[in-house]
């Protein structure tokens, strides 16, 4: 008998062990990784969301929910280059680095090391792809502003999915370029063997990476001026990049960028930077219809930073009906406005307002067309724009699906990277 209890509690403890290393397995079943940032879109933006649609987006419905910190190493307030780098190496650097440390010298990314581990990887963005943001995670440089080298380095990375804007800066100044070096590096990526696509229905012709699409000449078009002919949708963009990858074994990362959420807020014009957020609100849904399919598959919403101290509420009136209406970005109905010398009839086209004498004379009497037209619209949805630039606030990021638990809490956006990393049980 003693036997048998000694056998038994042998085998319990055996089954407890085995047990516990199934349990520490659990750490990097995140084959799959979708990141989505949205460029300047903090809490209000989120919450500016939820009312421009009346029900919570889906990038505000996921499992876990965490806060963190922005602040760079030469400054309390970000720019999107110093926050990508943080969030793509998980260094603090200065601001306008691109994947380099304070001493400028290149630091390894969670696109490189996925790539290292034998991941797909794929960068998509509405701005140009050598953008700050989607070049910190393929670039190294030691300013932001040098397009022509970062655009190289995208190159020589090979990332195998690029969807976004600024075909102007891979092609020479005689085709209608902006390189002065005169390399073609559209000839150069077909070189090394990429699909290349112009236009929303050539989406449909690439059947595997590596693939590049790049839309326009320069960024891309704001989302609610867009037409839809000209260029893919982000939802489309992404949708395409996630069906692309999935087919490596071995899983994917993938980076998408809501880009222009940060232009929009830039210029204060509160119902460009909702149609922008609700672009992104669409790609985080294809993301989540492959993880639900997929569910070794990890999709994060954050951000690089807040834009323009947006308040949600003036004089305690919010008014998102209005927000709803406006049809048209601020710059776009000002240039309307301009052309045809009608602004009464103008603003009331785009949004269903009838100005006032006094809000009339307010325009009329501004610094310029756009800022008169950006003051009266914002009074009327009710919202406040503290400044035209980037704030230090800190920002939300919501995780689903694998080790979606990792991201719950309180941190900074130099914690991001090694979270993910550690999500997918890579090195890094
Ligand atoms: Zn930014």
């Amino acid at each position: 008998m003693l036997r048998w209890k000694q056998r038994l509690i042998a085998l319990l403890v055996v089954v407890m062990l085995l047990a516990g290393s199934v349990v520490g397995l659990a750490a990097g079943t995140a084959k799959n990784v979708i990141f989505f940032i949205g460029d300047g879109m903090g809490l209000a933006q989120r919450t500016l969301l939820y009312y421009y649609l009346g029900h919570q987006p889906v990038m505000n419905q996921m499992d876990v929910v965490g806060l963190y910190t922005t602040h760079m190493a030469d400054g309390y307030v970000t720019d999107s280059a110093a926050s990508g780098t943080a969030m793509s190496t998980g260094i603090k650097t200065y601001d306008g680095a691109i994947g380099v440390d304070v001493e400028k010298q290149p630091v390894r990314t969670i696109l490189e090391a996925a790539k290292a581990a034998g991941k797909a990887t794929g960068l998509v963005a509405t701005v140009r792809i050598s953008h700050a943001t989607p070049a910190a995670f393929a670039a190294h440089n030691e300013s932001r502003d040098n397009y022509e080298a970062i655009m190289i380095d995208i190159l020589e990375n090979e990332v195998d999915v690029l969807f976004g804007g600024g075909k102007a800066i891979c092609l020479p100044q005689e085709l209608g370029g902006t390189r002065k070096d005169g390399r073609n590096l559209m000839n150069e990526f077909a070189a090394r063997g990429y699909t290349i696509i112009n236009t929303p229905s050539e989406l449909g012709l690439a059947t595997k990476f590596p693939v590049i699409g790049l839309f326009t000449p320069s960024d891309m078009t704001p989302e609610i001026d867009r037409d839809p002919v000209q260029e893919p949708s982000l939802a489309e963009m992404t949708r395409k990049a996630i069906n692309l990858l999935a087919q490596d074994e071995d899983g994917f990362f993938l980076m998408v960028e809501g880009s222009q959420v940060d232009y929009a807020c830039h210029d204060n014009d509160a119902a460009r930077a909702a149609a922008e957020a609700l672009a992104l609100d669409y790609a985080v849904a294809e993301a989540m219809a492959f993880a639900a399919k997929n569910p070794d598959t990890l999709v994060i919403v954050a951000a690089d930073h807040e834009t323009g101290a947006l308040a949600i509420g003036k004089q305690y009136q919010f008014d998102p009906l209005t927000l709803r209406r406006i049809r048209a970005s601020y710059g776009q109905i000002a240039r309307v406005v301009e052309e045809t010398g009608d602004l009464v009839g103008t603003v009331k086209e785009y949004t269903g307002i009838e100005l006032t004498e006094e809000e009339i004379a307010r325009i009329e009497n501004a610094d310029s067309l756009a800022r008169g037209i950006t003051d009266v619209l914002n009074d009327r949805v009710g919202v406040i724009f503290g400044s035209g630039d980037h704030s230090a606030t800190m920002l939300p990021i919501t995780a689903h699906g694998a080790e979606a638990e990792l991201f719950g809490g309180v941190y900074d956006n130099t914690d991001i990277p090694k979270k993910i990393a550690e999500a997918m049980g890579i090195e890094f």
